[in-house]
């Protein structure tokens, strides 16, 4: 059976393109032009993902993401207009998985909607598991052991928790905010000593740390890590 994406967009070129391109490649695609339908539609057939426009006619795409996240986790990828970072970290911040800018191209959109796919299965499945693997790197987080490509990488602890929560995450953007409310909890505020360890874990983990495979930055935003 397809997959269903449920699309909440106003813009009535894009809803379209959406429609057309996410049809073609076998997706079930229900489609809403204001946020009572898409909420309605949420609620009716439960979607495996949402793409969302954060202004909508009717209301604010945020109080979605609200609303689907008191339910459960299905994964949401908001579509902002190109300025918007404001609004894209607070959705970000309040359960988002990813964000598309316009205009974006096809391979982007289905990029983005396979990862996030692939990163709620692996929420699923994690309770069971004791060993992430992100393509080659591989974190016992038990045994607190991290290996690229079977090459053992020794990590200060707080790299191994960034790691560790970047590695659980993959594919989804962190807001800088939510990695450090993660690796040194609520009242720790500066970004920049966040900017020095992601540069010593790139160095340690990436083959070419200028051009790295694994941390991605988000300008302005945050990091994801990739699994593509
Ligand atoms: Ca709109």
């Amino acid at each position: 059976m397809n997959e269903k994406i449920l699309v909440i967009e106003d813009d009535s070129s894009i809803h379209n393109l959406l429609d057309i391109t996410l049809t073609h490649h076998d997706y079930d695609v229900l489609k809403s032009k204001t946020l009572k339908e898409g909420v309605a539609l949420f609620t009716l057939h439960r979607p495996a993902l949402v793409l969302l426009d954060l202004g909508l006619p009717d209301g604010d795409g945020l109080d979605f993401i609200q609303m689907v996240r008191t339910i459960d986790a299905t994964p949401i990828v908001v579509i902002s207009a190109r300025g918007q970072d404001k609004s894209k970290i607070q959705a970000l911040d309040m359960g988002a998985d990813d964000y598309l800018t316009k205009p974006f191209s096809t391979g982007e959109l289905l990029a983005r909607i396979r990862v996030s796919l692939r990163h709620q299965q692996r929420m699923s499945n994690l309770t069971e598991e004791s060993i992430l693997k992100v393509k080659e790197l591989e974190i016992d987080i038990e045994k607190h052991i991290v290996k690229v490509q079977d090459e053992l990488i020794k990590l200060t602890p707080i790299e191994f928790k960034l790691l560790t929560h970047l590695a659980r995450h993959a594919g989804k953007v962190l807001v800088h905010r939510e990695l450090i409310k993660e690796v040194w909890g609520e009242f720790y505020q500066e970004n920049h000593s966040l900017r020095v360890f992601m540069a010593n874990l790139r160095r340690k983990i990436e083959r070419d740390p200028s051009n790295p495979q694994y941390i991605l930055t988000e300008i302005g935003i945050g990091y994801k890590m990739s699994d593509e």
